[in-house]
Parts: C-alpha cells; sequence; structure tokens
C-alpha cells in the first residue's frame, strides 16, 4: 500500500462519462484525491446530465479544451474508441502529464494508443476489474472499486513515478492494486470475464431462440440460474462487442477449451457416464470455494441477493 498526500493530482479529466468515470469521480471527490476533475463524453446529452448531476468540477464540449492542464487524462470510452480520443486530444497533453485508460483489454489498447502520445507524457494502462450491468452517467457510485482488483499493466511508456502515483489513486478509491503483463492480463480476462459474458449472451439467446419456451416461462422459472445470466447479458453492447473484437486470439483460444470440455460432458450425458460428471462437478465446486475463501464472493444463499418482494406487473 502506498500512500501519496492528497490530492495525488491536482487535475483529473475524464473521457467518457459513463459507469467507469462517473464511478471514478465519486470515488475521488469521496476521498479527496483530486483537486478538479473535468470531464467529456461524446453527446451533449451525456455532457448535460454529468453536469446536472455534478460529479465534475467541469464539463467541457471538446475534448482538447477539456485535457488542457491536466495531470492525468482517464479514458473511459469503449476500447474500440480509445485511439480515436488519443488522436485528438495528443497535441494538447501538458508536458509531464500522464494517460492512463481503463479498457478491459489492455494489447490492443496499449497499440492502437501508445504510439499516438508524444515524448514527455507517460502512459500506464489499468483496467479496474468491477462494474455492474448499467451504464451511463447515472450509474456511477462512490464504493464501486471498493475491495476490487485494479490490474496495471505498464509499458516503456508508464515511468516508476507516474506508476506509482496511478497505484495511488486506485489504492485511495479503494482498489487493491496489482501490476501484470498486458498479455497475461488478456488471457486471464478472457477467462475470467469475457468467455463467460460471451456464454452468458448466448444462453440467452438460446432461451429467446427456443420456441417451445414461451416468453413468460422463461421469465417466470428464472430464478433457477437463467437470471444470472440474463443480468451479464444485459451489460453494455458497444463495450462487449470492442471487448470480442479486440481480445480476438485469447478469446477464442478459451471458447476452443470450453467447446472441447463440453462435448466431453455432452458425451458423459449422453453414455449416462455419472462418474464423470460427478467428479467434473466436484472440481468446479472446489473452485467456488476458493473463490469465497479469497473474499471475491459471499457463501450467503443466492449469491447474498437480499429478496425484496416484487410486485406483479398488471
Ligand atoms: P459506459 O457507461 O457505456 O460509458 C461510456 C462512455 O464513453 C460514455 O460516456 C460515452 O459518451 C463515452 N464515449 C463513447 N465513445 C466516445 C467517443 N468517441 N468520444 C468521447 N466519449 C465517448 O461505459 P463504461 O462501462 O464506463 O466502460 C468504459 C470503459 O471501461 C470501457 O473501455 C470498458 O471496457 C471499461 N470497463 C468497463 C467495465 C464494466 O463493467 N462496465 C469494467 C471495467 C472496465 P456518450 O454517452 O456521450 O456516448
Amino acid at each position: 500500500m502506498t500512500s501519496l498526500p492528497k490530492p495525488i493530482y491536482a487535475r483529473v479529466t475524464l473521457i467518457g462519462l459513463g459507469l467507469i468515470a462517473s464511478s471514478m469521480a465519486h470515488a475521488m471527490r469521496a476521498n479527496g484525491l483530486a483537486g478538479e476533475i473535468v470531464g467529456y463524453a461524446k453527446t451533449p446529452t451525456t455532457r448535460a446530465t454529468a453536469q446536472k448531476l455534478g460529479f465534475c468540477d467541469r464539463v467541457c464540449d471538446t475534448a482538447a479544451e477539456a485535457v488542457a492542464g491536466a495531470d492525468l487524462i482517464v479514458l473511459a470510452v469503449p476500447v474500440g474508441a480509445m485511439a480515436e480520443i488519443a488522436a485528438g486530444i495528443a497535441p494538447h497533453l501538458a508536458q509531464g502529464a500522464t494517460v492512463t485508460d481503463v479498457g478491459s483489454v489492455k494489447q490492443a489498447v496499449i497499440a492502437a494508443v501508445g504510439p499516438l502520445l508524444g515524448p514527455g507524457v507517460a502512459f500506464v494502462p489499468a483496467h479496474p476489474l468491477a462494474g455492474t450491468e448499467h451504464s451511463g452517467p447515472t450509474s456511477g457510485f462512490a464504493t464501486l472499486f471498493q475491495n476490487r482488483w485494479c490490474l496495471l499493466t505498464p509499458t516503456e511508456q508508464s515511468t516508476p513515478e507516474a506508476t506509482l502515483r496511478l497505484r495511488s489513486l486506485w489504492e485511495g478509491m479503494g482498489a487493491k492494486v496489482q501490476e501484470m503483463d498486458p498479455a497475461h492480463h488478456d488471457l486471464v480476462l478472457a477467462v475470467v470475464s469475457h468467455t463467460p459474458h460471451l456464454i452468458a449472451y448466448t444462453m440467452v439467446g438460446v432461451a429467446d431462440h427456443l420456441e417451445q419456451v414461451s416468453n413468460s416461462e422463461v421469465i417466470q422459472y428464472s430464478a433457477s440460474g437463467f437470471r444470472d445470466f440474463t443480468r451479464i447479458a444485459a451489460s453494455d453492447p458497444t463495450m462487449w462487442r470492442d471487448v470480442f473484437l479486440t481480445n480476438k486470439d485469447a478469446t477464442l483460444e478459451v471458447l476452443g477449451r470450453f467447446t472441447e470440455e463440453l462435448f466431453a460432458l455432452q458425451r458423459a450425458i449422453r453414455m449416462g457416464d455419472g462418474d464423470q460428471l460427478h467428479a467434473y462437478f466436484t472440481r468446479t465446486r472446489e473452485i467456488r470455494r476458493g473463490i469465497i475463501d479469497a473474499g471475491q464472493d459471499t457463501s450467503v444463499p443466492d449469491f447474498g441477493r437480499v429478496h425484496a418482494p416484487v410486485a406483479p406487473k398488471a
């Protein structure tokens, strides 16, 4: 744990004002980590919403204006939009500034953004492993990163001072910080996040296409596991399209393994091989126990959900 004097940055500019950026703004405010928070997003609607919510001290109408004089610039836009933004802001960055991003894929962002930044600007890629299925400026909250991992994937454009300062910011927002090689990050995330999302999208799509399962049955009985798939499959389409387009190799590698395992289980079911199914599910149950032991989830039944009564729809 590093602790630098607060505020850690005199001026932080957030490019993109959605779930992650607005949560960062709330968390920085709550912990006194930034002297001034400046924001910019693509559409006038989002800029107006952010202005109204007041989580930035200033919201600018252009990215160039927003980054002027900033010590830290956070690219919090979908991965596919990072290069366009970096190209637009590069000429306007102050000497000594640090650029970071929060993209869910690291190698593609580093390849797209790194070459666009001039000398005298540090680039420290980052990825907070925290989120919800909600997006946009109204969805952020100060505790999103509390006790969550934030992975930093430094490159030759990351000075030790810039990396240390960014680490201190994430720790100040409540995150646990770890440095990781970018290629390794993309493979790990393909296993723990990207492929599971693709499977959830697929399963919800399958239910949608099964004509014998009427919509009302899918919704009525969704407590039995399917509901968790629908929550994941409600995640932002633009963000996830970009994740799969940019983390192609790692996702395809993991999907290949997944398909092999699925065929093995399919065969065990067809052959009535209960021993194989039991042994497999015993192994996976151990993984779940490991996740709970590591403090990444709770063992409270039904994933710790609080069940408020749901009013039936008229
Ligand atoms: P989000 O809520 O959908 O917000 C995205 C923001 O980016 C919006 O404010 C949008 O502005 C802005 N934007 C899009 N294209 C832009 C452009 N060309 N120029 C300027 N602004 C632009 O997304 P998010 O969930 O915060 O995700 C942001 C990044 O964090 C993504 O790279 C994602 O991979 C990463 N991430 C997400 C999660 C998660 O669970 N959500 C977790 C970790 C990391 P408009 O509204 O004006 O279009």
